[in-house]
C-alpha cells in the first residue's frame, strides 16, 4: 500500500480560524494513525489577500498545539519549496501543457465584456449564467479568434488569462469519505480561470498541481471546498493524473453556538469567546481578537474539544490524550452534519485537563504568572484546582487570601451571624492563639477549633458558615481550613476579631 500523505494547506490571509485548526488536527491524526506523513503547504497565490504575519502565526499556532509537520514549510523536504509563491514557474508549465493539448485556452475579455455577458445572460434568464461551454463561444478567446491573432495579441502585451476548457458533457462522480457519492455534471461547472493576468495561478490550478506533485493521497479539508472538488477532478483528468488522484474527505461545517448557520468571527466577539488559537491583531484593523492560548486553554484540552467537533469514536469516552485520539481516529466516523460550536464544552474539557495536571506543574506556572513563591502557589493550586476553569481563575478568585474583608455579605450576616456564632468567635480566637504560627496548618487548626468548640458545648458544624463569613466576608469559597492555613495565624485572628467588632 502507498504511504498516506496528507497536507494542511492554509492561505496566509489572516489568523487561522478554529475551523482551520480542526482541519489541521484531523489531517495530523489521520497521518499518525496511518503511519503516514503530514505536510504543510502555504497557499499564497492570491496576492490581494496576503496578510503580513499570517504565515508566522499559523506556524506558531501549530507549534503551540503540538501538531507537528513531517514535511513542508518550515521543515523542508523533497518537494521544496512549499510556499506556492515560490513555485510560480511550475504552474505556468502545467497551464502551458493544457493549452498545448487544447484543454485550456487564452481569454482576452475585459471586465466590461464580462459584465455585459453577465447582464445579457441575466436578461435572458439563463439558469446558470457563467463563462462555460456555451457562452465561451460568444467571447474573445483563443477558441473564437484565430491562432495568429491570439499570438499577435500576446506578443503585443495584451492582458490575458488562461481558462480551463470544461468538457461539455461529462459526468463527474466521486466518493467522498465523509459525504459518500457526489455526482455533478460538467455542464454546471464553469470554465474556471487557471492562470490570472498577473501570471499567478489560481488556487485551483496550484492546489491540484501541488497535491499531485507532492504525492498527496488524501485531501482532508473543510466543506466550503466541496463545490470545488468536481473542478479539481476535471483538472486531474485533463492532466491525465486520474489514476493517482487523492481521495477526498470534506469536513462538516462548524456552526454557531445556537446551531443555525456557520460560525463566524462576529459570533465569537459578540459571545465573548475565542475563535483563533492565539491572540490576533490584523495589521490593518484596530481590533484585537482573543486567542484560546491567551484565554487560558491548555493545548491538549483544545485538541480534545476540536477532535469532537465533527467526529466521535462511538463510545462514551470523552477525555482522550492525543495518543488516544490517534489510536481511535477514523475518517469513516466523521459526521456529515455541521458541528455546533459550544464554548461551554471547551471550558469543560479545560477543567478536566486542569484537574488531571500535576499540582507542581500548575504551581510553577502560577508562581511565575502571579509572582508568588512556589510554596504559596502550590497551596493555592491545591485549594482551587477543582473549582477553576482556567489557571488564571486562581488569581481572580483568591483575592480574599491577601485582603482582609471590609464588608460582609448581608444575607449571610442575617442568617448565620446569630447568638451562637457570636459566642463561638472568642472561643475560636482562643483556639487559633493556642497554635504556634509555624504549626498553623489544616490538621492542627481543625483539631484546635473543634476541640475548643466542643469543650464549650458547641456543635462546630453549626458555626463554620459564620467563621467563613468572618474570614472571607462571603458565603461561598474553597476549603475553609486550607484557606486559613494559607492566610496565616495572625491574619485569621485579626479577621475574626474584626468581624466580632463590626458585626454586633
Ligand atoms: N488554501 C486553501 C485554504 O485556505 C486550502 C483548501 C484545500 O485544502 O484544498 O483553506
Amino acid at each position: 500500500m502507498t504511504q498516506v500523505r496528507v497536507r494542511f494547506a492554509p492561505s496566509p490571509t489572516g489568523a487561522l480560524h478554529i475551523g482551520g485548526v480542526r482541519t489541521a488536527l484531523y489531517n495530523y491524526l489521520f497521518a499518525k494513525k496511518m503511519g503516514g506523513k503530514m505536510l504543510l503547504r502555504i497557499e499564497d497565490t492570491d496576492q490581494t489577500r496576503f496578510v503580513p504575519g499570517a504565515e508566522d502565526y499559523i506556524m506558531e499556532a501549530l507549534n503551540w498545539l503540538g501538531i507537528t509537520i513531517d514535511e513542508g514549510q518550515g521543515v523542508g523536504g523533497p518537494h521544496a519549496p512549499y510556499r506556492q509563491s515560490e513555485r510560480m514557474a511550475m504552474y505556468r508549465q502545467y497551464a502551458d501543457q493544457l493549452l498545448a493539448e487544447n484543454k485550456a485556452y487564452y481569454a482576452f475579455d475585459t471586465s466590461e465584456d464580462l459584465e455585459a455577458m453577465r447582464k445579457r445572460l441575466e436578461d435572458a434568464k439563463v439558469d446558470n449564467p457563467s463563462y462555460n461551454a456555451v457562452t465561451r463561444m460568444q467571447m474573445t478567446n483563443s477558441l473564437t479568434i484565430s491562432a495568429e491573432e491570439t499570438q499577435a495579441r500576446i506578443a503585443s502585451g495584451a492582458a490575458y488569462i488562461i481558462r480551463l476548457k470544461v468538457p461539455i458533457k461529462e459526468d463527474i462522480r466521486f466518493k467522498d469519505i465523509v459525504r459518500d457519492w457526489v455526482s455533478v455534471h460538467s455542464s454546471v461547472v464553469d470554465d474556471k480561470v487557471l492562470l490570472k493576468s498577473d501570471g499567478m495561478p489560481t488556487y485551483h490550478l496550484a492546489n491540484v498541481v501541488d497535491d499531485h506533485l507532492m504525492g498527496i493521497t488524501h485531501v482532508i479539508r473543510g466543506e466550503e471546498w466541496l463545490p470545488s472538488a468536481p473542478l479539481h477532478i476535471l483538472l486531474y483528468r485533463a492532466f491525465g493524473w486520474e489514476a493517482t488522484m487523492p481521495q477526498f474527505a470534506h469536513l462538516p461545517l462548524l456552526l454557531k453556538p445556537e446551531g443555525n448557520g456557520k460560525l463566524s468571527k462576529r459570533d465569537a466577539i459578540d459571545g465573548g469567546f475565542p475563535i483563533f488559537p492565539l491572540d490576533w491583531k490584523d495589521p490593518k484593523a484596530s481590533e484585537k481578537v482573543d486567542g484560546f492560548r491567551e484565554s487560558g486553554y491548555l493545548p491538549a484540552a483544545l485538541l480534545n474539544f476540536l477532535a469532537f467537533l465533527g467526529w466521535n469514536p462511538g463510545t462514551e469516552q470523552e477525555i482522550f490524550s492525543v495518543e488516544e485520539l490517534i489510536e481511535a481516529f477514523d475518517l469513516e466516523k466523521i459526521h456529515k452534519a455541521g458541528a455546533r460550536f459550544d464554548i461551554n464544552k471547551a471550558k469543560w474539557f479545560n477543567q478536566q485537563y486542569l484537574k488531571q495536571t500535576d499540582d507542581a506543574l500548575l504551581a510553577e506556572k502560577l508562581a511565575s504568572d502571579a509572582s508568588i513563591s512556589n510554596e504559596k502557589a502550590l497551596k493555592l493550586v491545591k485549594l482551587m484546582k477543582d473549582r477553576i476553569t482556567f489557571l488564571k481563575d486562581i488569581q481572580a478568585e483568591t483575592g480574599f487570601i491577601n485582603t482582609e474583608p471590609s464588608e460582609y455579605e448581608p444575607e449571610m450576616v442575617a442568617s448565620k451571624w446569630n447568638d451562637d456564632a457570636k459566642r463561638a468567635m472568642p472561643i475560636i480566637i482562643n483556639a487559633f492563639e493556642s497554635i504556634e504560627e509555624e504549626n498553623f496548618v489544616v490538621e492542627t487548626i481543625h483539631n484546635a477549633v473543634f476541640k475548643h468548640l466542643e469543650a464549650a458545648g458547641f456543635k462546630p458544624g453549626k458555626v463554620m458558615a459564620a467563621l467563613r463569613l468572618a474570614i472571607t466576608g462571603i458565603s461561598k469559597g474553597p476549603d475553609l481550613m486550607l484557606s486559613m492555613e494559607i492566610i496565616g495565624r495572625n491574619s485569621c485572628i485579626n479577621r475574626v476579631k474584626n468581624a466580632v467588632n463590626s458585626l454586633v
